[in-house]
């Protein structure tokens, strides 16, 4: 089975998904950070509209290049994650460590391209030490709403996940007595006693490490669906 895209020659999307599930469990293990970046071409569409799909091609063909110029280490993996966008899992990576490969990439993109202000890309940065309670999926799922961010606010920058909200998420749950667990009445305590909008995914996830605590069982998967 192919491991590359053809077109950029980065791993493609079915490599990445095996990787990423190894390196999750790979952190676990070692008690290590693992961070992905989730890049995203800005207004690509228009792009191709204004030079042609072939000159688009060749445009994320150097998006790759500047990608896997920065990400370097042999235990980087670089990804086309679907059409033009791009996931790159940095093992050992701290958020900080994270953001300067982010940088460093947005950076190579924006000065690389002869049309100022036409090629640029938006990447959303997460870094997550995992816990058995976690899965994969939360880091990618914290990497897009980052990613979402950057493109809200204005599309060629770099945004990083804030996992300070979840830790006080996950302390303000433990140290309250709550009686019962109840994910959307948590979550609008939560913000009512923080001043904080926390999203619904954070308090999910600090749910399940509530849950766990109390009950020293693994939630089902729909508690932790309602929990979102
Ligand atoms: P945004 O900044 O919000 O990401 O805007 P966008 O236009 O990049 O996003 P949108 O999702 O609307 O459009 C994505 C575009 O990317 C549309 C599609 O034609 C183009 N695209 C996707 N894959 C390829 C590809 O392999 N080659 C080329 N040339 N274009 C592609
Ligand atoms: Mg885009
Ligand atoms: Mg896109």
């Amino acid at each position: 089975l192919a491991t590359t895209d053809a077109l950029t020659g980065l791993r493609n999307r079915r490599k990445f998904d095996t990787v990423i599930d190894a390196e999750w469990r790979r952190a676990l293990r070692q008690h290590t950070p693992l961070a992905l970046l989730m890049i995203d071409a800005d207004h690509f569409k228009a792009y191709n509209d204004a030079f042609g799909h072939q000159a688009g091609d060749q445009v994320l063909v150097g998006i790759a290049i500047c990608i896997s110029d920065s990400a370097r280490r042999a235990e980087d993996c670089a990804a086309r994650y679907g059409g033009e966008e791009f996931a790159v899992l940095l093992p050992g990576c701290s958020p900080a460590d994270a953001t300067k490969v982010a940088e460093s990439i947005r950076l190579k993109v924006e000065q690389w391209s002869d049309k100022p202000g036409v090629t640029t890309v938006s990447i959303g940065v997460a870094s997550i030490t995992p816990v058995v309670t976690m899965e994969w999926s939360g880091l990618v799922e914290a990497a897009d709403k980052a990613l979402y961010t950057a493109k809200r606010n204005g599309r060629n920058q770099s945004v990083a996940a804030t996992p300070a909200s979840l830790s006080l998420v996950a302390y303000f749950l433990f140290v309250s007595d709550a009686p019962r667990i109840r994910p959307a009445e948590t979550h609008a305590l939560i913000v009512a006693k923080t001043g904080r909008d926390i999203t619904c995914l954070d308090a999910g996830l600090a749910l399940r490490h509530l849950f766990i605590r109390r009950t020293r069982r693994v939630p089902p998967r729909c508690a932790l669906r309602r929990a979102r």
